[in-house]
């Protein structure tokens, strides 16, 4: 891979105010914009519209692939079992893997549990309903309970010992960060079997970072690169990618109507299956499904208890 420093006009000061500030790799610099290039690395405007053009001639932007080639890969994708059964009906028999499915909901609405009983349910051989795989667990929030773990690997009769070291957790300190670990999860994911990835919470350092009117495109661009790659990363080892976006009830001035796509569409439009939470009584959780391409819109209802998800 060529280095940031055979761009024109970087040299490794500017380099490493690049690198400091997320902007790894070419890729990253290709898409960013020019006002966010020039604020990070201190250049002027049309310096940093130079560095960004230079960068998306040399970035590996990928190629095309044919349809047949699609096809094969979409014959490989599998089904990751929720735990409940009218859960499971409702997304068609599971999370999809090269898919990203969002959960979104309020403050205990059980985001975080599904996630963790995720990374349980996908270490099952596959006639539990699991993908005999690991998962990586990109914790923003320090939201991450081994102990949680530990009570739904024994529901299952696991080893809860061997179920832990089958997750590969990381905190993420920023949201520069955050996306950095999903290339960190490409490592992991060549040693070992990860058919599961999860962002708790995806959305949450955007939103705290990127305050104001002004940001907004800004923040959209890195979202839209931080989904982009983490759908990249699903396919390329046929993972589910599970994410999670906490929202109020309320409308909120920055966000919008909390059961519209954060951030207008684009990570309602990568995401494919969108999930919102809610709370019922006795225990009980409601997810519906919104605005799926290819399932019906529906609810169901599941119950979150000591053993975890169930029906
Ligand atoms: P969020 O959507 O904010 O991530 P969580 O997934 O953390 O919400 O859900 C928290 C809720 O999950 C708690 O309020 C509780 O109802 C339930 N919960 C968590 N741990 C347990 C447990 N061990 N037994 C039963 N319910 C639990
Ligand atoms: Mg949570």
């Amino acid at each position: 891979m060529t280095d940031l420093e055979d761009l024109p006009g970087v040299g490794p000061t500017t380099a490493q105010k690049l690198r400091d500030a997320g902007f790894s790799d070419l890729m990253a610099i290709a898409v960013s914009s020019p006002s966010e290039l020039a604020a990070v690395a201190e250049v002027g405007d049309s310096t940093a519209v130079k560095i960004i053009n230079s960068a998306r001639q040399m970035a590996d932007v990928g190629g095309f692939e044919r349809g047949d080639v699609i096809l094969e890969r979409m014959k490989d994708r599998r089904k990751l079992t929720t735990g409940s059964k009218s859960f499971d009906e409702l997304l068609g028999g599971g999370f999809e893997s090269q898919a990203i499915t969002e959960l979104f909901g309020e403050f205990g609405s059980g985001k975080t549990q599904i996630a963790h009983q995720l990374c349980v349910n996908v270490q099952l051989p596959e006639d539990q309903g699991g993908l005999a795989g690991h998962s990586v667990f990109i914790d923003t929030e320090n939201t991450f309970r081994p102990e949680r773990i530990v009570q739904m690997a024994s529901a299952h009769g696991m080893e809860p010992e061997e179920a832990l070291k089958n997750i590969h957790v990381a905190l993420a300190y920023n949201s520069n960060h955050q996306m950095m670990l999903v290339e960190k999860a490409e490592e992991i994911a060549k040693e070992n079997p990860v058919r599961l990835i999860v962002v708790d919470s995806l959305t949450g350092h955007f939103r705290a970072e990127y305050v104001g009117r002004g940001t907004l495109a800004d923040r959209q661009q890195k979202l839209n690169t931080h989904m982009h790659r983490l759908l990249k990363f699903g396919r390329l080892n046929n993972a589910v990618i599970c994410v999670t976006n906490q929202v109020s009830a309320k409308p909120d001035a920055f966000f919008g109507d909390p059961t519209r796509p954060i951030g207008g569409h684009i990570v309602g439009h990568t995401a494919m299956f969108r999930l919102y939470l809610r709370k019922s009584k006795g225990g009980k959780r409601i997810a519906r499904l919104i605005d799926s391409p290819h399932l019906p819109e529906g609810e169901a209802v599941f119950m979150v208890n000591e053993d975890g998800i169930q029906d």
